[in-house]
């Protein structure tokens, strides 16, 4: 096993990993930039480093700086979390030249499934079935156009090199296309470095089902079972769950059967994600692999019972993976919410600042994997994720039951959330129902709300109450009644926050 490992990373993953290193016994080293000195995962690191100005391309993606600290550090592993450098096969080379241990797949892996388009011909080597659309980038737009004509539309346009939803356009009609395919490519440069773009059908309300892999170095290649992450805002994943509500048996077999296929096709070890989009006939198609740890693994943790962070080091280590997918029955249902400093009112825009308070909520089924605490500033340069909330029960009911409830006790002052989002989205008939497709939110977020479908009616009874007992606190002080009143006026508090 490792002796020492960077992590090179930030916020909720890196002190994740770090978590799995102090259970495994393994020095952990953080690197921050200068934004992050404060932050939770170098107060909770072994040692830190520091590796530049805020901005990440000075700082998190200077692959010369994050090595030069590993050698510092004398390190013999780098786990790259995901984001930033996880999937850039540059790192895991130079990683590989400086006698580091990348806790990752191949940097050739990370190219044969990196791009999209030669993941897409890669599936179609492994006889995987993936989107209608060309599996090569298109060099001129009229030829794309050409074959979005003989396809029909609607089609989507995509950066080649693509991620987090960038580089993305929908085109419905013939007009739209010109316009659609400057603002795609522009986009895919700004974003990647990188302008080309390739076609894909467009797919009618799918839903989004990723099958978890794991894969040794001496050929064994498992299936963790799936997740669904239909629920997105703007191709964004918000709501995970595992198991899927309408994954059968049968077709997690098949699904399954394809990842681990195409993983063996592309010599693909560690952990790894293999995305799909389903349609209504059950019938599934390859979107693309995640050479990475996914920021969604805490529900496959919580089904499996496995810790995917140290098996991913433990595979990094030349250890055998002592299962076969075939053991491994997932148990009861997971769900995990991301928790933004977004402002809901303001079209979810970051909210950064800083947390004057905050309450986590515990209890049975409850983990919640964060990166933050109170009295921190959360800084402006990066992706404003504070943490992950997520619940397990023996049912999809009572896990959502257990969600509702630990938002509830969730409060944080000082900055905005978007946990109301959740709230509302919890008690929706379609999602109870399990009812999703990659639009429903975006949908459901297009429709007038009243502040009612964010609230209980008991709620609202608690508002109107807590602001009386201020009122009457403001005319009459009472030390003692106040003191012995104060953990419920917190919870009032929050109340008038949520509402405010
Ligand atoms: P990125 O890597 O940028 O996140 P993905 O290819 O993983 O892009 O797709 C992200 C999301 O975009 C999917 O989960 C789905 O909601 C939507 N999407 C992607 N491709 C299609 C398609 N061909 N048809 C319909 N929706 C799609």
């Amino acid at each position: 096993m490792f002796r020492k490992i960077l992590i090179a990373n930030r916020g909720e993953i890196a002190v994740r990993i770090l978590r799995a290193c102090r259970e495994l016994g393994t020095r952990s080293v953080a690197v921050f930039s200068d934004v992050d000195r404060p932050a939770l995962h170098v107060r909770l690191a072994d040692e830190a480093y520091p590796i530049g100005p805020a901005p990440s391309r000075d700082s998190y993606l200077r692959i010369d700086k994050i090595i030069d600290a590993a050698k510092r550090a004398h390190c013999d592993a780098i786990h790259p979390g995901y984001g930033f450098l996880a999937e850039n096969a540059a790192f895991a080379r130079a990683c590989a030249d400086s006698g580091i241990v990348f806790i990752g797949p191949s940097p050739e892996a990370m190219e044969s499934l990196g791009s999209k388009t030669s993941g897409r011909q890669l599936a179609q080597r492994a006889e995987v079935p993936t989107v209608p659309g060309t599996l090569e980038p298109i060099e001129k737009p009229d030829e794309a156009q050409i074959f979005a004509q003989g396809m029909g539309y609607p089609v989507l346009l995509k950066a080649v090199a693509g991620g987090g939803g960038k580089g993305m356009r929908l085109v419905s009609a013939d007009s739209e296309f010109a316009s659609a395919w400057r603002d795609a490519s522009s986009e895919a440069l700004n974003a990647f470095g990188d302008a080309r773009l390739y076609l894909e059908k467009y797919l009618i309300h799918p839903r989004h089902i990723e099958i978890q892999i794991l894969a040794d170095a001496h050929g064994r290649v498992v299936s963790l079972g799936e997740r669904e992450c239909s629920v997105q805002r703007r191709h964004q994943k918000v709501i995970e769950e595992a198991p899927s509500p309408i994954v059968t048996p049968e077709l997690r077999r098949k699904m399954s059967e394809s990842a681990v296929r195409l993983a063996r096709a592309g010599g693909y070890v560690n952990a790894g994600t293999v995305e799909f989009l389903v349609d209504a006939n059950l019938d599934y198609y390859f979107l693309e692999v995640n050479a990475r740890l996914q920021v969604e693994h805490p529900v496959t943790e919580q089904v499996t019972g496995l810790d995917l962070v140290k098996l991913q080091i433990a595979i990094a280590a030349g250890h055998r993976l002592p299962f076969a997918w075939e053991h491994i029955t997932p148990r009861g249902h997971a769900m995990e919410v991301r928790l933004y400093a977004e402002d809901p009112d303001n079209n979810f825009f970051p909210s950064p600042g800083k947390i004057l308070s905050r309450r986590m909520p515990t209890g049975p089924g409850i983990r919640m994997d964060d990166g933050v605490y109170p009295g921190w500033t959360v800084p402006n340069d990066y992706d404003p994720l504070l943490s992950k909330l997520v619940a397990w029960g023996n049912s999809r009911e009572e896990t959502i039951a257990r969600l509702r409830r630990a938002l509830d006790e969730f409060a944080v002052t000082g900055i905005k959330t978007n946990a109301g989002l959740f709230r509302r989205i919890l008690t929706e008939p379609d999602f109870l129902r399990g009812e999703i497709h990659t639009r429903w939110l975006d949908e459901l977020l297009s429709r007038p709300v009243c502040s009612a479908d964010f609230d209980s009616g008991a709620e609202q009874a608690a508002l109107i109450a807590a602001v009386l007992w201020h009122a009457a606190q403001n005319a009459a002080p009472a030390p003692q009644q106040a003191a012995a009143s104060e953990w419920k006026l917190e919870g009032r508090r929050r109340l008038l926050d949520r509402n405010s």
